[in-house]
């Protein structure tokens, strides 16, 4: 089954639960970041990185030899990558998604293949789980091909070696967290009970909700704000799963990099628990017995 952890905005507690599902997890998992912009579950996990590579995407370049400056290519474009003017063509790699489209319509065969670096992919493995990340270069715009890229990537591994996958999905509601969360068997929303934590909340049930996968709310900092979150989730039928305590000491867990699972054996039940409903959400009823953490 593959998890989702996503938020309608950062700060939440997003990374914090994703990581303590992580150790936690019943079954053979690996921890996937998808939060390429910012990754930073391997703070919590300190996953061994076994591997890295480059993440490409292919762009076009046009052999003026060729090209006939029928504008077809630049028509085509839905980004607007590429603009012909009477007899000059111009190419913007930067704003090129990687469709391949131009290369397949160019009537000429004028269309030649060049490469632009999105980022970097890293694995490795942690205690118990196997670990992916993306990272975008710095200055790069596009995180969706990216991520692309690392589900791939994590595809052929988890197709050799099955295993469960917990996504860090990235905040907010636009393309790259809907990238994200799309194959996910069960999204898990992470808020916390302030309006502005609600006002996002709202914004990332609505816009997953045609995904159509069941969703779960997971309240971090409970005790804080006022009722309206519950209000909203009673209204939706949405379930509220989890709560985590607004704590001094899970504060400090948090801003320290430890696991949160970690610091008591009540908190460490409840993650087991929330991992249960995850599987159980998933159509998949027999969770096998929890290994204990070391
Ligand atoms: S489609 Fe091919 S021939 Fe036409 S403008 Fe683009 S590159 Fe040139
Ligand atoms: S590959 Fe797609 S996005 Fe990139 S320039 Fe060609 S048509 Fe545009």
């Amino acid at each position: 089954m593959i998890l989702s952890i996503a938020s309608g905005k950062g700060g939440t507690g997003k990374t914090t639960v994703s990581a303590a599902l992580t150790s936690i997890w019943p079954r053979k998992r690996l921890a996937m970041d998808l939060d390429v912009e910012a990754p930073n579950l391997h703070l919590f996990l300190g996953p061994e990185i076994s591997g890295r590579r480059k993440s490409m995407i292919e762009v076009p370049r046009i052999d003026l030899e060729k090209c006939t400056y029928c504008g077809q290519c630049a028509e085509l474009c839905q980004f607007k990558a590429i603009s012909v003017m009477g007899e000059v063509i111009l190419t913007f790699p930067e704003m090129c998604h990687g469709c391949g489209g131009c290369f397949d319509i160019c009537p000429a065969g004028a269309v030649l293949a060049d490469e632009r670096e999105l980022g970097e992919i890293a694995w490795g493995k942690g205690d118990g789980f196997d670990f992916m990340m993306g990272r975008l270069r710095i200055g790069e715009a596009m995180s969706p091909p990216l991520m692309r890229d690392v589900k791939a990537l994590g595809d052929e591994m988890i197709a050799s070696d099955p295993a469960d996958v917990i996504i860090d999905s990235p905040p907010g509601v636009s393309c790259p967290a809907v990238n994200a969360v799309m194959d996910s068997d069960v999204i898990f929303l992470v808020t916390e009970p302030t309006p502005f934590g609600v006002y996002d909340l709202k914004l990332a049930h609505q816009s997953f909700k045609p995904i159509g996968k069941p969703m779960g709310v997971v309240v971090n900092r409970a005790g804080l704000g006022d009722e309206s979150l519950y209000d909203y989730c009673r209204e939706q039928n949405l379930p509220i799963l989890s709560e985590i305590p607004y704590r001094r000491d899970i504060a400090e867990a948090y801003s320290s990099g430890r696991l949160i699972s970690d610091l008591s054996e009540d908190l460490r039940k409840q993650f087991i628990d929330l991992a249960r409903q995850a599987i159980k959400m998933a159509g998949e009823t027999a969770a096998p017995e929890v290994p204990h953490h070391a």
